[in-house]
């Protein structure tokens, strides 16, 4: 199946179905169809050809779904832009994807357009506006039929028509070239986590941004299945709040930072209506035990765990609201997995030298599905290292357990060496969480005469409360973990570093310790 062609299926058998929904539009299918065929048209009038890359820079908005549709129908991938990133950033992104054409989505991010195309020389085509005149996309021609346009006959299911950058955690952001099969396979991914919840009758929100696998993915699978999804430009947790009542939102996407601000952000969380929330889906960063707990227990809906990544085009892993509930009812380690494997997607776990390692143990997790990315776009080094023999390298260290629960321990470029011994952070983390008032935290190591590496524990308290001090935190941690995990060190900070996924940028915390030495900070 091609992106374009669930739309046109979907436009075809209920063109008055709500598609996109925003605080000043909605989209039934028929206009999406139109719109998108319209943008079609006009991207061949400028000599657009199958497998070119366009660059799309905006906040969250219904032209991204129009302009991957358009670009799905020639062939042409969709290269959503972080337009929180300076420009010459967002100038290494258009370089580094070979973007001449760049679809202005909406005004207020003009200056920066054009400030991109400074930092490339002037290196760049721009049509701004969608709705402008000077583009065949009047509101006068939505009423009438758009031309049928054909495809290039290479078009496969295997043809890239998305790409997205990796978010840049542990180093510079990646090109992920990722194809309709690729998207398909995610469909069927969330569409069997979340039965009778995406389809026809399915309502969704949609507020992570588009240039990222959660957002992107949790705006198209939907479409594909023909469901409705409210779209915000960004995230802002009042208004989440508000739209769920409002719209009897049935399913979103999260990443953990969204559902921390939700709970600790809008004073009158409890007055809002929820009660038409089937699930919440969460993922793309760990989240401890403490906050999950307290969020399925104040949302009162189903919660759905998704674990993957760019490279896997998203969720390949997922932990039913059903193991949510026999973790709260008695079995509290499941709060600590990701999930288990979706249909058709197989994982295994092996050590550095690429050998699987018995049920249980710890190791590299490796992943193979219909999910896999096509490669990085222009690394084939990159590429090689992270696709092997058909599988994904995940760069995440973790086990299998015997009903094959996948349990993440944290990316092993972010596990700290201290006196011969291994230490991931996050298990740290989620020690530290249960600390009275604690936010947040990240645990780095820092560099230590002794140890070779020691713990620094960063903590972000919430408002009113007093924060610990050193000997507080090193007593509570005690009786939870072992004196060698225990960090001896630490800062007490506002917030924490995040990027616009809302990931904790270590590397950022990291930096001013390292930077004298050699060892890598990403
Ligand atoms: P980069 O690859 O550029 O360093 P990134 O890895 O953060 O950035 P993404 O592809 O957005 O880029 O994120 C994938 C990673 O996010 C996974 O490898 C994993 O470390 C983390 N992740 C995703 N889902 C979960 C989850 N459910 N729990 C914990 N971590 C998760
Ligand atoms: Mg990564």
């Amino acid at each position: 199946m091609l992106i374009h062609q669930a739309i046109d299926y979907h436009a075809r058998r209920r063109p008055n179905q709500l598609a996109l929904i925003t605080d000043s539009t909605q989209y039934d299918y028929h206009s999406l169809q139109q719109r998108s065929l319209n943008l079609a048209q006009a991207l061949l009038a400028q000599g657009v050809n199958s497998g070119e890359r366009i660059g799309l820079l905006g906040q969250n908005s219904i032209d991204h779904m129009v302009a991957f549709t358009a670009c799905s129908r020639i062939g042409a991938v969709s290269v959503p832009l972080n337009y929180r990133l300076a420009p010459p950033e967002t100038a290494y992104v258009c370089d580094d994807a070979n973007i001449r054409l760049i679809l202005i989505l909406e005004p207020s991010v003009e200056a920066l357009a054009y400030a991109i195309a400074d930092a490339r020389d002037g290196e760049s085509v721009f049509m701004s506006d969608l709705n402008e005149s000077h583009l065949p996309l009047t509101a006068a021609m939505l009423e009438t039929q758009s031309p049928p346009i054909s495809s290039p006959d290479d078009l496969s299911e295997q043809h890239a028509t998305l790409q997205l950058y990796t978010s840049g955690t542990t180093g510079k952001p990646k090109g992920v070239a990722l194809s309709h099969r690729n998207l398909s396979a995610l469909m069927n991914n969330l569409s069997n986590a979340n039965p009778g919840v995406l389809g026809v009758d399915g309502m969704d929100l949609v507020c992570a941004p588009m240039f990222h696998i959660g957002g992107a993915g949790s705006t198209i699978v939907p479409l594909l299945c023909g469901g409705a999804v409210v779209m915000h430009e960004a995230f802002n947790p009042k208004a989440v709040l508000e739209a769920i009542q409002k719209h009897r939102i049935r399913e979103m996407f999260m990443v953990p930072a969204m559902i921390l601000s939700l709970l600790r952000d809008v004073p009158n969380f409890d007055q809002y209506d929820l009660s038409s929330l089937d699930v919440i889906g969460y993922g793309a960063a760990p989240i401890s035990p403490t906050l999950l707990k307290e969020a399925v227990e104040r949302f009162k809906c189903g919660f759905n765990q998704y674990y993957g990544m760019t490279e896997t085009c998203g969720t390949v892993v997922a932990l039913s609201p059903e193991v949510h509930q026999r973790a709260l009812q008695g079995e509290p380690e499941l709060l600590q997995a990701a999930g288990q494997t979706c249909l058709g997607v197989e994982a295994k776990v092996c050590d550095s030298t690429g050998v699987e390692v018995p049920m249980g143990e710890t190791g590299e997790i490796w992943l193979r599905s219909a999910n896999n990315m096509l490669h990085y776009f222009n690394l084939p080094e990159a590429t090689a290292k992270t696709l092997v023999g058909g599988w994904v390298l995940t760069g995440d260290a973790g086990y299998i357990n015997e009903e094959g629960f996948i349990f993440l321990r944290d990316r092993i470029k972010d596990m700290v060496l201290s006196g011969g011994e291994n230490i991931y952070p996050v298990e740290v983390e989620n020690v530290l969480a249960q600390l009275p008032g604690v936010r947040e935290t990240a645990v780095i190591g820092v560099p230590d005469e002794k140890y070779g590496e020691a713990l620094l524990a960063f903590i972000a308290m919430n408002e009113g409360f007093t924060p610990p001090s050193t000997q507080e935190m090193i007593d509570f941690c005690r009786d939870k973990l072992a004196g060698y995990k225990i960090p001896r060190k630490l800062e007490i900070i506002d917030a924490l570093p995040r990027n616009p996924t809302g990931k904790i940028q270590k590397m950022v915390l990291r930096e001013p310790f390292w930077k004298n030495t050699n060892r890598r900070i990403g």
